[in-house]
């Protein structure tokens, strides 16, 4: 507390001193009790012996008891001291009554004895030296009943000229007590002030030591936060490492992946491009025989059975035509929404015969929520294929297992993403040879094949692909050497399919005589010839054009009624499906039948097939494109 504090509280300043000085007191009175104790014990003891020996029968009896009193008292208070009985207020007190209980056994064996003065006078200096050293408050007390009790004792017996000497001795006794006194008054507080400032100290120093404690302890609470967030920095980072491991070995593949895909994009482009000129030149080619053949009686037997090789050639080409568009996914398709359970059981006789006896059969196919809009002839032809080849695969015999179901998700293999389904899943599995990852890595290329000459063409999983690709499926294979293979093949389902074009041929009547015209817009100058040819052969007036400004043109100079519009779908300039509609303004009763050779689905799938227009694939036989225009016209 400050100075200013004291005296806001009002408190005199020596009445504060005063209480600390008494306290000091009290605390060196009471300090030096235990030793003292121990000491009067030791002394008192011995005082015992010498008692007996040295005093007269007289007096030996009361002294040696009160010698007794006083060793038992002060060993008590000893051991009261040391179990901390006694209150520090009580020190003065106690030291008071030791004092006079010292007295009173010197003064008892005085007066018991009568012995001479000067050693009684000694003793009496001793003791109130002794005495006054512990005794503070009770100075003045302890003093006078001293003092009173050596002059009840003394001044009967000594003489009148001793009285003076006695009086002076007296009197330096009590001066020495009174300055040993004032001197233990000034070191009291000297001692004071130094235990105030041990006291202090000892403050600062607890203070210190739990502040010390309580760094120490927030020390140890940051080291553990710390550590912990070291720890799990360590373990992030240790994830973040291991995932940058697995991205980056996911990142190679799928590079592999995408380098493989694009390789056979571009093999499908180049595929699907030459199948496109091929399919003109197919026409023609098969179309011109065809009216050669038409033609009785020009050519002899030998010739005609040349001429029909050649149209088998040219038939087989077709196929070939075919299968390579459907590879680079340029076939056209009529989507209509299929059931693939029934689908597959209405291919199973076909897929048992395939099989043989040494192959056993086993399907389950699940039930399926909603059907797949697809071209019937290429999810057969995926079946079919896939099957073929896994029974190639178990010459020796061997399960083949065909399941179907319906998946949520896809994982697909070039975006790294999934894909949203639901997905039909088909999985053709077998128990064949197998494939290593050099095979596997290859298989929907073109033209591969492990097979010997004559039996494979390796275009079977090429056209399976492309097929799956073209129906924004997925397709993936699993195999290893001797373990057999797994192919899967995933389609998009739909819940609510409509049929996109299904429309039955219905029977061209054969009697019925062909006299509407026909106008024709076609860029390949020999297809257009070849086509006017077969038209005006069936009966049909032709309006020829090489493009569709100058079918626009010759439709507006005519003045007749033109029933038909035979338009090829790509050509340089306007395209078909626009002329169609332009003349459909001018001419709404004109039928449109559209023809060609190289249909990218997005084409196919953009054009209006409404009532009164259909498609026709190049190349046509003369049967089909009669049997085509006839149907349109009829309808
Ligand atoms: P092809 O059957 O004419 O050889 P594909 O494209 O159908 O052509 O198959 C290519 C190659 O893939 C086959 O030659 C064969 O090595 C391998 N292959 C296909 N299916 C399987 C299968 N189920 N088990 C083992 N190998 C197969």
């Amino acid at each position: 507390m400050s100075r200013m504090g004291m005296a806001k509280d009002s408190v005199p300043e020596s009445s504060i001193l005063e209480d600390s000085l008494d306290r000091a007191r009290s605390q060196a009175t009471y300090d030096a009790l235990r030793p003292l104790s121990v000491g009067l014990a030791i002394l008192w003891t011995l005082f015992i012996p010498f008692n007996i020996v040295d005093l007269p029968d007289s007096a030996r009896d009361a002294v040696v008891a009160h010698d007794v009193v006083m060793v038992l008292t002060a060993l008590g208070l000893y051991f009261l001291l040391q179990k901390d009985r006694v209150p520090v207020r009580w020190a003065s007190a106690l030291a008071a009554l030791l004092a006079c209980g010292i007295a009173s056994n010197i003064l008892l064996a005085y007066w018991l004895t009568g012995r001479d003065f000067l050693s009684f006078y000694i003793s009496i200096v001793l003791i109130a030296a002794g005495n006054l050293i512990l005794s503070t408050r009770w100075l003045v007390a302890v003093g006078v009943s001293i003092l009173s009790a050596w002059t009840l004792l003394t001044l009967p017996q000594v003489s009148s000229n001793e009285l003076a000497n006695l009086v002076f001795l007296q009197v330096a006794a009590t001066l020495v007590a009174v300055t040993i006194h004032l001197t233990r008054i000034r070191f009291t507080g000297r001692i004071f002030e130094l235990r105030q400032r041990d006291r202090e100290r000892e403050v600062a120093l607890k203070k210190a030591l739990s502040e010390t404690e309580f760094a120490r302890r927030e020390l140890d609470q940051r080291v553990a936060d710390r550590t912990r967030e070291l720890q799990s920095a360590h373990d992030d980072l240790t994830a973040q490492f291991e995932e940058g491991i697995r991205l980056e070995a996911e990142r190679r593949a799928l590079e592999a992946e995408l380098q493989h895909a694009q390789r056979l994009e571009s093999v499908g482009q180049l595929a699907g491009g030459i199948a496109h000129d091929f399919n003109n030149l197919l026409t023609v080619i098969g179309g011109n025989m065809d009216m050669v053949l038409d033609t009785a009686g020009s050519v002899d037997e030998v010739q005609r059975t040349r001429l029909k090789d050649a149209r088998d050639a040219a038939d087989r080409a077709t196929e070939l035509t075919t299968e390579l568009l459907a590879y680079s996914r340029k076939q056209p398709v009529v989507l209509e929404a299929i059931d693939p359970r029934k689908t597959i059981r209405g291919m199973r006789s076909m897929i048992e015969r395939a099989t043989g006896e040494n192959i056993e059969l086993q399907t389950e196919l699940n039930p399926i929520e909603g059907s797949v809009l697809a071209g019937r002839g290429q999810i057969e032809q995926v079946v079919m294929n896939l099957v073929l080849n896994a029974c190639d695969a178990m010459a020796a015999g061997g399960r083949l297992r065909i399941e179907l179901d319906q998946v949520e998700k896809v994982r697909d293999p070039l975006a790294s993403v999934e894909s949203n389904g639901p997905f039909i899943r088909l999985q053709v599995i077998d128990t064949g040879c197998g494939m290593d990852d050099s095979i596997r890595q290859k298989v929907f290329e073109p033209y591969f094949t492990t097979k010997e000459t004559g039996k494979g063409t390796g275009l079977g999983l090429s056209v399976v692909h492309g097929i799956v690709k073209q129906h924004r499926g997925h397709l993936t294979v699993e195999s290893a050497p001797l373990r057999g293979s797994t192919f899967v093949v995933y389609l998009p389902c739909v819940q609510s399919p409509e049929s996109v074009e299904v429309s039955a041929v219905s029977r061209v009547s054969e009697d019925s005589a062909a006299t509407e015209t026909i106008l024709l817009a076609e860029d390949e100058a020999a297809v257009r010839r070849l086509s006017k040819t077969l038209l005006e052969k069936m009966g049909y007036q032709v309006l020829a054009a090489e493009d569709a400004q100058e079918a626009l043109d010759i439709a507006q100079g005519y003045e007749g009624e033109i029933h038909l519009l035979l338009t090829d779908v790509v050509m340089p300039g306007m395209q078909g499906p626009e002329l169609a509609e332009q003349l459909k303004r001018t001419r709404p009763g004109i039928r449109v039948l559209f023809v060609s050779g190289y249909t990218d689905p997005s084409i196919f799938a953009g054009l209006d097939l409404s009532e009164g227009r259909s498609f026709l694939q190049k190349p046509f036989t003369l049967k089909v494109l009669e049997s085509k225009v006839r149907q349109l016209l009829l309808s």
